[in-house]
Formats: structure tokens, C-alpha cells, sequence
């Protein structure tokens, strides 16, 4: 029996409702739409949906026909999708709230997010994830940049109010740094690095973490994403700690001087690859 075609995934047409600056490199935006009655459950912290970008020189109205698109369009007009971490979804007021790192003129999220104002379209797959603080776990390491940032912040959100821990954030500049609300427990240190050629700087903190002693996957829970060489200097450390694998989410969420299409591609490949 031939295999059955794919079924394409549906696309949530959503409006911009609001668009809020939070920072030098980050903007919020909230997106409603009746389509996100029915958004998946969120029991992940990391969730997270694609942003599809189709060229709006086509002249075409969403949800689109992805299919058709990708077979018929030449190779630089192809449809783009770009990742972002849900982070809060509210299905009574049909409200979903990304926060998106705004990093110059190049790509298509980060620049669309920067000029986006209200009543914008936004056509959105999923959600898709797989990470959520254990509330079991005595002793949670959070470490990433503003791409993580939304994430860390759920996760905080979603931890007892007994936990304890350390969140280490790298930022560009002071000015990135934000009020984040965290158990008591948890230590939130802002770092800021305006060196982006020394992808160590996250690793030599997380180095530097007064680690509890006896590590094992009951006593600690470990969530390290961001720029991917960054994120593999941190998973040097997380190595020579002997910090249990099923004990840490780990991941580049993107890759300095890679659009996110060249990265995904690369995940496949040695330079992309996070090592186990
Ligand atoms: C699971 C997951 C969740 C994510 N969640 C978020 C999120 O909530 N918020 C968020 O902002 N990002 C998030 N990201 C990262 C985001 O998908 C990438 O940054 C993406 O490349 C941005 O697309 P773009 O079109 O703006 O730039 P692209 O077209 O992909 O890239 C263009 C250029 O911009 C550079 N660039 C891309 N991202 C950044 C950045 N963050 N800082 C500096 N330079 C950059 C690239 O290196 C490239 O040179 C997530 C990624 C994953 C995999």
C-alpha cells in the first residue's frame, strides 16, 4: 500500500492584539484569534509553535496550502517557518503571548515581530514541547539567553514555591535585564556578556553554580537552550559535572550567523549536534 500523505498540520490565523516593547532585544506581542479555543494543552514549559511566513508578494490569503506552495514555488520564495516558546496561552480570552528576541534588520520573525503592530496577521502551527519542571525535584539549574528566556520564565512560574535553584541568563546589554517572578528559593542572576565572541561566558557560570553534592536525577533537574555554541560549552560542563542525561533539557534554539532553516538542516549534522 502506498504510504498515506502527510496531514498538514492546521494553521491558526491570528491577529496581533498587542505589542509590547520589553527590552532593547525583545518584544512582545500578543496574538487572538477564535482559532485558539481549541490550542493544545500545555503541560510543557517549553512549548512552543512555528511561525509560518509565506512572501506577501504572492498575493495569497492564510491558512495556505503548504503542499501545493512548497511544489510549485521556486527555492527563495518557499514558505518559512520560524520557532517561538508559548509563553502563556489563555483559551478563555483566546490570547497567546510570545515573547521574540528583535536582533536586526536580517531573517523574518525577529524583523516582522520588531514593526508588528495591532491587527497584523500571524499564521501559526502547533504546539508542539516536551520539558516541564519536576515539582519532585529539590534543586533546578535554568541556563540560556533571551531565546530561552520565555521558557525559563513559564518554568519558574510553574515551580512550588519551595524549590531551590539558580537561573542564569546571558544578556547583550544591562538594559536586557527584566523583573522575573521565582520561588524564593531560586537565585535569578542576569549576566550580561557584551562580548557575543565568547560563547564560554554561560559555561564558565554554570561551572561556577555551587552545585549540590550527589547529582542524580531525582535531586536535580537541569534546562540549558540558547545560541548552539554557547549551548555546547554548556553541555561540556554538564558532562564533566556528571550530570545524569535524563536529568537535563539541553538544546541550541538558534545559531549565531545561521537563519533558523540552515540550523534545523545542521541539527542533522556533526557542527549541529549536540553532543550526548
Ligand atoms: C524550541 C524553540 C523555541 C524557541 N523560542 C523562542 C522564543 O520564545 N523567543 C525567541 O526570540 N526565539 C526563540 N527561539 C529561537 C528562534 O526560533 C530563532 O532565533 C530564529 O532563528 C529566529 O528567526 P528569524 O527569522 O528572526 O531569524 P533567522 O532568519 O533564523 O536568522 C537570521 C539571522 O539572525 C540571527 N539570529 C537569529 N536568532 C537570533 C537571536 N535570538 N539573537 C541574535 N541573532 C539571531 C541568525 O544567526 C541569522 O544570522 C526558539 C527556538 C526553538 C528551537
Amino acid at each position: 500500500m502506498p504510504p498515506s500523505p502527510r496531514k498538514p498540520r492546521p494553521q491558526r490565523v491570528l491577529t496581533v492584539q498587542s505589542t509590547e516593547r520589553l527590552g532593547p532585544h525583545l518584544v512582545r506581542l500578543v496574538l487572538t484569534g477564535e482559532s485558539l479555543a481549541d490550542f493544545g494543552a500545555q503541560e510543557s514549559t517549553d512549548a512552543y509553535v512555528k511561525l509560518l511566513f509565506v512572501d506577501p508578494a504572492l498575493g495569497l490569503e492564510p491558512p495556505f496550502d503548504l503542499a501545493e506552495l512548497r511544489e510549485s514555488l521556486p527555492g527563495d520564495q518557499q514558505p518559512v517557518t520560524r520557532t517561538y516558546t508559548v509563553r502563556a496561552i489563555d483559551r478563555d480570552a483566546l490570547r497567546l503571548t510570545l515573547d521574540v528576541v528583535t536582533h536586526g534588520d536580517t531573517g523574518y520573525a525577529g524583523p516582522w515581530a520588531q514593526q508588528a503592530t495591532v491587527g497584523d496577521v500571524a499564521v501559526v502551527m502547533g504546539p508542539g514541547g516536551g520539558y516541564a519542571p519536576r515539582a519532585d525535584v529539590g534543586w533546578h539549574l535554568f541556563a540560556g539567553d533571551l531565546s530561552a528566556l520565555p521558557a525559563i520564565a513559564a518554568s519558574l512560574e510553574a515551580l512550588p514555591a519551595e524549590t531551590k535553584g539558580v537561573v542564569l541568563i546571558e544578556v547583550e546589554l544591562e538594559e536586557d535585564v527584566l523583573e522575573l517572578t521565582a520561588p524564593v528559593g531560586v537565585e535569578v542572576r542576569w549576566l550580561v556578556n557584551p562580548d557575543i565572541a565568547d560563547v564560554e561566558f554561560l559555561a564558565r557560570a554554570v561551572d561556577a553554580v555551587a552545585w549540590p553534592q550527589g547529582l542524580s536525577e531525582e535531586t536535580v533537574q537541569v534546562f540549558a537552550h540558547g545560541e548552539r555554541e554557547s549551548i555546547k560549552c554548556v553541555r561540556v560542563v554538564l558532562k564533566r559535572r556528571e550530570v545524569p542525561r535524563a536529568a537535563i533539557s539541553i538544546s541550541g534554539y538558534w545559531a549565531r550567523g545561521r537563519t533558523e532553516d540552515a540550523f534545523q538542516a545542521e541539527k542533522k549534522t556533526p557542527i549541529g549536534t549536540i553532543e550526548d
